[in-house]
């Protein structure tokens, strides 16, 4: 977990699936050690396994018009980044 101040207010961030949950002096800690417990995404990191890394097929276009099959992973990381950088270059 990670403490971080949003609004004026503490949260806890859980380091696996990023939820935020209350957090500071009143708040206590006995949910976030139960959010842990049930964690599905820090289960599953913890088994060692890529998390949602089961490959699956897209279609694609190249320039020609020919569309072709190829294999495609999704991957966390990578979708946050592209999602910070349409923000940005569409200026939403
Ligand atoms: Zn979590």
């Amino acid at each position: 977990m990670k403490k971080m101040r949003i609004n004026g207010q503490w949260k806890a961030k859980c380091n696996y699936c990023h939820k935020e949950l209350a957090s500071g002096p009143r708040a206590g800690t006995k949910h976030l050690a139960s959010h842990l417990k049930i964690c599905t995404l820090k289960m599953l990191k913890m088994k060692g396994g890529k998390t949602l890394s089961q490959p699956s097929l897209r279609m694609n276009a190249k320039e020609d018009g020919n569309v072709f099959l190829e294999s495609y992973t999704f991957d966390q990381e990578v979708a946050r980044r592209e999602l910070g950088n349409m923000l940005v270059l569409h200026e939403y």
